[in-house]
């Protein structure tokens, strides 16, 4: 089952409900990262007291580390990891296609301060870990070929047996020149309409075995060229997929004008996810041009590395200056961790003496932090009220 209903508009904000066979998502929304298929270091109980309302597991990792059969086997990834969470699944594409420019560029999801092309000479994805054709891309990890293509990248994420995945896309990097981007375009359309066409075969054939169906978004590319973000919005947007995701990395400057441009020509009923975006500030631009739900690693990469998120900033904890500092993590925070009147220097002091367990209190609090936000970003939009004011609580603007 999958259903989307926009409940309140401000401007080009809303907010809705996402309705899937494992519960419902109130949005704008964020999905946790799982990479493996769980939160990492969070056991079972830490999982309850975290409570994400949407995951999001990584099809890359799952597959190369050889844990898509043995989840098939279980009958999917809810019975396999026993969470019974909307879940989703990328497309695996963006793992791929940063082992091509990551690591030739050396630039991750945002690049800082403006991603302008620098040339077709730097705007190669291909080295000699990741070759592209129009069929697909081989590459190597850890010594070993892989092939993965649309039809590949949808049967795996069925084997999986996320509720909401992803169609297979090529995946640019702000260092990439105009000509690449309208060249990989091309790919990227034809490789949604393949995507689509498995998708809907595959989706067929488990619903008439007593299965359940699956969501499909298709994704919208184009780097940062208003021309081609809009000629993707406008033909992705006219195709047959129950959502869309904003793809590709841009710099922190055009991200806004990106945003609009990519969801020109989507159908406003339908859903729209950016792609790995999660900073706050991020959030509250995205929101504001009609953005409903997100994924990032932000919340959960963090809080294992020490910093902690509250309204009056992040702080990295491992810092002298919370070393006798007495207050909770964040005054009225009803997370775990602050319920149990944990103080700054007490989980400052335990990445010290257990970091295990500080760096899951950590996680608890930041998911916990990121569910607040967007519980309040939905209650001014559906309020009509006090999103400017909220953003300045936040430290935004
Ligand atoms: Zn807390």
């Amino acid at each position: 089952m999958f259903k989307f209903k926009i409940e309140n508009r401000v401007g080009k904000a809303r907010t809705g409900v996402l309705k899937t066979s494992r519960g419902k998502v109130a949005t704008p929304n964020i999905a946790t990262v799982a990479t493996h298929g769980k939160i990492r270091i969070l056991n079972k109980t830490d999982h309850k007291r975290a409570n994400p309302d949407l995951l999001i597991a990584n099809t890359f990792h799952l597959w190369v580390n050889n844990k898509v059969k043995e989840i098939r086997k279980a009958g999917g990834i809810h019975k396999w990891n026993r969470i019974k969470k909307p879940t989703m699944t990328d497309s695996g594409g963006f793992q791929v296609f940063s082992l091509g420019w990551g690591k030739t560029h050396k630039v991750g999801k945002v690049a800082k301060g403006g991603g302008l092309p620098v040339g077709e000479e730097m705007g190669g994805t291909e080295n000699s870990a990741v070759k592209i054709t129009d069929g697909g891309v081989v590459f190597k990890y850890e010594n070993r070929e892989y092939k993965l293509d649309a039809e590949k990248s949808m049967k795996i994420q069925r084997d999986i047996g996320a509720d909401i995945i992803f169609a297979f896309d090529e995946c640019t990097s702000p260092a990439h020149s105009r000509s690449y981007n309208e060249k990989s375009l091309i790919k990227t359309h034809a490789w949604a309409e393949r995507s689509l066409a498995e998708h809907k075969k595959l989706n067929a054939r488990a619903l008439k075995g007593g299965g359940g169906g699956q969501a499909l978004f298709g994704i919208v590319q184009g780097g940062i060229f208003e021309d081609l973000r809009k000629k993707s919005s406008k033909f992705i947007g006219s195709m047959d997929f129950d959502g869309f995701g904003i793809g590709g990395s841009f710099g922190e400057k055009e991200m806004g004008k990106v945003i609009g441009w990519a969801l020109d020509g989507l159908p406003d009923e339908k859903p729209r996810h950016l792609l790995g975006i999660g900073k706050i500030g991020d959030i509250f631009t995205a929101v504001e041009r009609g953005i409903d739900l997100f994924d990032c690693v932000i919340p959960t990469r963090e809080a294992r590395h020490g910093v902690l998120y509250t309204k009056g900033g992040r702080m990295s904890i491992g810092r002298s200056i919370f070393g006798n500092d007495n207050k909770l993590i964040e005054r009225g925070c009803g997370c775990f961790a602050c319920a149990n009147k944990i103080k700054r220097k007490d989980i400052r002091q335990m990445f010290k003496t257990d970091k295990d367990k500080a760096r899951r209190l950590a996680t608890i609090h930041n998911i916990h932090f990121y569910k607040t936000l967007f519980r309040e970003i939905r209650e001014t939009i559906a309020i009509g009220k006090g999103f400017e004011k909220l953003k300045k609580e936040y430290g935004v603007g």
